[in-house]
């Protein structure tokens, strides 16, 4: 019993009980049609075709079939291999949602089936995957998905190291904007309590230092008048 966070559970009738031996990858195929009509067409005995997810042009990801079942997606590929159709035309290019779609299906397919984040060379190897490597024992499907899919595989291998590598160091490194806000924001902290005041702005912030300055000035030459006192009172003894 294996289903993905993340995406939506619209179970199916077409499926072979406990029927996925293993999981050697994700194999990325094209609807030839919409994400509802595949998922009609997938609780249709007759059809006897399904897949274990499905995608949206929009980027909704669906699963249809737990991943301890076999889906019929790519005849004797079926038994070792998960299954992603997406909605689309042949000649189609993947939107950029189904990439994400799709790399988070391989992401979570590497979590938990230890799937190699890399392009699988044949129905042998593991990894990503695509429907015409399989040839004629996958059922001959040589325009699915498509030249110009394919070419996108590796972007979904790219996408999906990211995801498990999660966000990375430049990701998540400030910006001289985000270090200027950050000290905006605990100077006006440091002002309100120091004042009940709040210093709404930069230009606030540095109306405040002017003043400041103003009254260190202020200080210092009282001072320096103070010492001179001082110091004609010591010549005096
Ligand atoms: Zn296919």
């Amino acid at each position: 019993m294996a289903r993905m966070p993340g995406a939506t559970w619209h179970p199916v009738r077409n499926f072979t009980k406990g029927g996925q031996d293993s999981v050697r990858g994700v194999v990325v195929h094209i609807m030839a049609g919409t994400l509802e009509g595949s998922q009609a067409w997938f609780n249709n005995p007759v059809a006897q075709a399904s897949s274990h997810f499905g995608t949206g042009k929009a980027g909704a990801l669906r699963q249809w079939v737990d991943t301890a079942d076999r889906a019929w997606a790519q005849a004797a590929g079926n038994r070792t291999w998960l299954s992603v159709e997406n909605e689309g035309q042949g000649g189609d290019t993947l939107t950029d949602e189904q990439l994400d779609a799709n790399a988070q299906v391989l992401a979570w397919a590497h979590k938990t089936e230890d799937v190699p984040l890399r392009l699988a060379t044949g129905p042998g190897d593991r990894g990503l995957g695509y429907h015409a490597m399989g040839g004629s024992e996958w059922g001959g499907h040589t325009s699915c998905p498509g030249a110009r899919i394919v070419a996108q595989l590796p972007e979904i291998v790219a996408r999906a190291k990211k995801l498990v590598a999660g966000p990375t160091k430049e990701d998540t490194m400030p910006t001289p904007l985000d270090v200027w806000a950050y000290r905006n924001k605990k100077q006006n902290e440091a002002a309100k309590k120091a004042t009940g005041k709040e210093i709404p702005d930069a230009y606030g912030y540095l109306q405040q230092v002017a003043a400041d300055n103003t009254a260190l000035r202020t200080e210092v030459a009282a001072l320096r008048k103070d010492i001179a006192t001082l110091t004609e009172l010591i010549k005096k003894g």
